[in-house]
């Protein structure tokens, strides 16, 4: 049931769909984070959703899922902490 809902998910969505760092059967198509330059891989679903948002806009990189939550921080928290 949940992977019916993951493929249903992955064809309406390019985001949240599954990038490792290590590569495997299904996950074989490098990406290159645009924020901290790591390679993670993509399966089929999640490379072809990058390389069109990438088309549509030149500016949409590729962020990993850590930068991409470290960003979904930053946004909440507006200025700087610490230091
Ligand atoms: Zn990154």
């Amino acid at each position: 049931m949940s992977q019916l809902r993951e493929e249903i998910d992955a064809d309406l969505n390019p985001g949240p769909v599954h990038f490792t760092e290590l590569k495997s059967k299904q996950n074989f198509h490098p990406l290159l984070c645009s924020v901290c330059g790591r390679t993670v891989y993509a399966d089929d679903a999640g490379y072809e959703g990058c390389l069109r948002s990438i088309e549509y806009d030149p500016d949409n990189q590729f962020v990993c899922d850590r930068c991409d939550e470290e960003i979904d921080v930053a946004s909440h928290s507006i200025g700087y902490v610490g230091y």
